[in-house]
């Protein structure tokens, strides 16, 4: 027998062995520990799991042997045994991830339940129609879960009996009437199976936990560790525990609470419950359930307690905790804790209201920030002045607003989602198995289901508006009607979603600008306290670098002068100057645009005075001026046969010509960036002189301008930047002579190839600063074309987990990573002070700021709405 131990009994365990014993089983461990009343238990092991994933869904050796001695002992201890026909146990087998992943994989209740225990059951609580309750719920569940039998045989039976009984509610249906139900039931499952439908709960029990691993792997699982990238390694615990009953009648409950509003972040209390309920009633929104508050009207000693163990366990874990809980007969249970899950909004105000409150530090607080889950408060709002009425109000699941067309599947919102197309998707209820729609949907409206059913949890965890439990809206996912009043929706109608109030508007309501809230403000300037990396932004024109600057941007770090020359009224002159056929007339063209580019260099300035700002040349190859080669190819063969001549003719043969010229099989590999001012000198020099010139303006009309830092993108050779050094500044000092003023400025490289990284001492040498372009870098360093990855293998690579993330999202620390270190290093092996930063879009996100943290970049760059993002994640990197 193996040495290994898959099992822990529920006094071996505590909070700190959530990676063995995952979220749920070292909760309820470190709750028994404390004294809060929760059912005996015994968790299996995330190690069991991974093992027998590893193995071919194969157990460990030893496992089957342990989860019978684990229940053996939980036999003992609670003076019952599984199965039996006197003091039968009853147990819930439950999936417990690492992080919560809430709803995603499975759980079986009421296992023990059998032909030999129901009556002893009946008796014991002396309600026999409870026992049959039970019984139908167990077949329902287990037979879905872990035999596969689909959910609709065993709905479509109890439809047929309510109707048969002319009643509406389950809880309508007499004791009779369940037995009659579990005999149907019974009758499904044993032909669906061909006659295999297993009996013996001990045999129950080991299938149920092999259903639990296996879930892990469901696409809905995959699906959800992918959006928040959660290791696929990682496994599930499965957690056994001797079940409590909240559908005993009158003075039974089971609900969920949060410590705190987890939409607003405010102290209040916040949950549901339901009476005579079992705990997926609430969290599958199957039936709305009551608020929370109502609970101590109807069993007010248990909620008196209730009261007193949230507050005890946030003051323990010191944080907002999100709770289930099971009122058996008036006795409270708690069945889980954990950290709840929390909009952004939510997250600033508790952790900033805890530091007040004295239970945590100011350190501490940013480390409760998810520096990723703030892009949800940097999304405009509906504006308040709207002055429309709404068809429909729902339940305030999830704040922020949503426009979209209604659709109503989650395949087709996944589909429409993912080609970009804005959808808000309607469903009756929100199941698990819809979360790839939820994840690119612009919002989710449900009828039913409650403020703490998985969706909303789900959505607020995403910061995806939803408005839940919209009674009176009707839908109807055949016809795809959404019918509210005398409003009929049909799929593609726009609606608009508000979040925050639960509205829904029958059209597209406008949107405002995000509102930064005092928290918000509060939280960030401890993070600047505490970051050592700069911030800054990539922009390249006024509004981007005012909203940059507005969100704490401390400069620029990337303004690409392309866009400049792209703009149509531009276009012309661009044009002139990429079909010069010399020199002197392309230096002529160039002095069209440059007053052109001037002008957007003082906007930029003007907005960032004070700070630096990098401006890198031009760098994209001159074909992206020109039209494309087919259409041009077909406009000439079409003036050709419409027997056209003169001048139009003549114009679109001679941009063929130029366009077939300048034609590259690989552009992204040919003559751009660096290479492109080797060939055109006069390019550089035009952008330099302009460079200058704004700078100056600037300083004479704002009495301040920018650091200027002229940048060269592309280098892989030394020789390279000593050219273009030598041409920039002859060009700059030459401004500068003309007009006997001084300017600050510096001349710096693109870090973006794997040679530059490789030869980065000798580019050094000509270099003020160094700026790491890791997109090209992880073009060129992986070999995966930036422009056509996503739509090919790189997908499928993700998917597969042969990368666990984007390496265009995300660093590869290991490949690309290990190249930005090399650069640095050896850069400053030449210079020791030299500047160095990363503005790819790496630069926006909080693990791989994490690294160039570590590799002793000075500073990230990112787009302006990333900036906050990226203060919070340059603190967290050094706490
Ligand atoms: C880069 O390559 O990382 C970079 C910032 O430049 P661009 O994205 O413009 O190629
Ligand atoms: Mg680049």
């Amino acid at each position: 027998m193996s040495d290994d131990r898959y099992i822990y009994d529920l006094s071996d365990g505590d909070a700190s062995m959530k990676s063995l014993l995952g979220g749920k089983g070292a909760g309820v461990a470190e709750m028994n520990k404390v004294g809060v009343p929760v059912p005996d238990a015994f968790t299996v092991t995330t190690t069991a799991c991974v093992e027998t994933m590893n193995n071919g869904g194969q157990w460990p050796e030893g496992l089957a042997d342990q989860i019978a001695a684990g229940l053996a002992r939980l036999e003992e201890r609670t003076g019952r045994r599984l199965g039996a026909s006197e003091k039968p146990l009853l147990v819930s087998v439950r999936s417990g991830a690492v992080f919560s992943m809430p709803g995603m994989m499975d759980t079986i209740l009421n296992l023990g339940i059998s032909d030999d225990s129901v009556m002893a059951l009946a008796e014991e609580f002396g309600n026999e129609r409870f026992a049959w309750d039970c019984y139908r719920r167990f077949i329902q569940m287990y037979g879905e879960v872990v035999e596969s039998i689909p959910a609709h045989a065993f709905e479509d039976a109890l439809t047929a009996l309510k109707h048969d009984r002319g009643v509406e509610n389950d809880t309508d249906l007499s004791a009779e009437d369940l037995k009659q139900l579990v005999a149907t039931f019974k009758e499904i499952a044993n032909e669906a199976l061909g006659g295999e439908w297993t009996s013996d709960p001990h045999e129950q029990l080991n299938r149920a936990v092999n259903a639990v691993f296996k879930s892990w792997q469901n696409p809905r699982a995959e699906v959800y560790r992918r959006a928040n990238n959660i290791p696929a390694s990682l496994g599930t615990a499965v957690n056994i525990m001797q079940m409590v009953f909240g559908n005993r009648g009158e003075t039974s409950a089971t609900g969920v609470c949060f410590t705190r509003n987890p939409s607003t972040g405010e102290r209040a209390l916040y949950g549901e419950f339901l009476v005579n309920a079992q705990g997926e009633d609430v969290v599958a929104g199957i039936r709305t359930p009551r608020p929370l508050a109502e609970m101590e009207e109807v069993l007010p000693e248990a909620y008196r307690q209730l009261v007193d163990t949230m507050h005890k366990m946030e003051q323990h874990y010191k944080d907002m905790q999100d709770m289930e809980f099971t009122v058996e007969d008036g006795k409270l249970y708690l069945l889980q804790t954990r950290n709840g899950k929390r909009t952004a909004a939510a997250a600033l105000k508790v952790a900033s209201d805890l530091v007040d409150e004295g239970v945590i530090t100011k350190e501490e607080a940013l480390l409760r920030i998810e520096p990723a889950q703030l892009d949800q408060l940097l999304h405009p709002a509906i504006d308040p002045n709207h002055g429309k009425t709404a068809v429909a109000t729902g339940l305030p699941a999830s704040p922020g607003a949503a426009v979209g067309e209604v659709v109503f599947d989650a395949d087709t919102a996944a589909e429409r989602g993912e080609r970009g197309e804005a959808v808000v998707l309607v469903r009756f209820e929100t199941t698990p198995d819809d979360i790839h729609g939820v994840i690119v949907a612009q919002g989710i409206l449900t009828a039913h289901g409650g403020m703490t059913s998985h969706a909303a949890v789900v959505a607020r965890g995403m910061g995806k508006p939803c408005v839940a439990g919209a009674a009176g809206i009707k839908i109807d996912p055949v016809g795809k009607t959404l019918t509210i009043g005398e409003h009929v929706f049909n799929e593609g109608d726009v609606v608009t979603l508000d979040g925050s109030t639960g509205k829904v508007y029958g059209e597209a309501l406008d949107l405002i600008p995000p509102q930064i809230n005092d928290d918000f403000t509060r939280l960030v300037e401890w993070a600047d306290g505490v970051r050592r990396l700069g911030v800054r932004a990539n922009a390249d024109n006024f509004e981007d670098a005012s909203k940059a600057r507005e969100l704490g941007a401390e400069g620029i770090g990337l303004c690409r002068t392309e866009h400049m020359f792209m703009a149509q009224d531009r276009l012309p002159a661009v044009r002139k100057m990429i079909l010069a056929e010399n020199p002197e007339q392309r230096s002529a063209a160039l002095a069209e645009i440059l007053p052109m580019q001037q002008t957007d260099f003082e906007g930029i300035f003007t907005a960032m005075k004070g700070l630096p700002v990098t401006v890198r040349l031009l760098d994209p190859p001159l074909h992206e001026f020109l039209p494309n080669l087919v259409e041009q190819s077909l406009l000439v063969q079409k003036l050709e046969l419409q027997g056209a001549e003169g001048p139009e003719l003549n114009d679109a043969r001679q941009t063929l010509a130029q366009v077939k010229k300048l034609h590259e099989l690989n552009p992204m590999l040919g003559t751009r960036g660096v290479r492109l001012a080797m060939l055109y000198p006069e390019i550089p020099d035009m952008q330099a002189r302009a460079i200058v010139r704004a700078a100056l303006a600037v300083l004479d009309r704002e009495g301040e301008t920018v650091g200027v830092e002229i940048m060269i993108p592309l280098v892989a050779l030394s020789q390279e930047l000593e050219t273009q050094r030598a041409i920039v500044k002859a060009a700059v000092e030459d401004e500068l002579a003309k007009t006997g003023k001084t300017l600050d400025y510096t001349i710096g490289t693109m870090i973006e190839l794997p040679r530059a990284a490789l030869v980065a001492d000798q580019i050094a040498e000509h270099a003020d600063f160094f700026s790491f372009g890791t997109n090209d870098m992880t073009q060129t360093a992986i070999g995966i074309s930036r422009d056509d990855a996503e739509n090919g293998f790189l997908t499928s690579y993700v998917m597969d987990h042969v990368l666990e993330r984007n390496p265009f999202e995300s660093i590869d620390v290991d490949g690309v990573g290990q190249l930005v270190a090399m650069g640095v290093e050896k850069g400053r092996s030449v210079k020791p002070e030299l500047k160095c930063g990363v503005c790819g879009e790496h630069g926006g996100d909080p693990d791989s700021i994490e690294f160039f943290n570590s590799v002793g970049l000075n500073y990230v760059s990112c787009s302006p709405f990333r900036v906050p993002i990226a203060r919070f994640a340059a603190a967290r990197a050094v706490l």
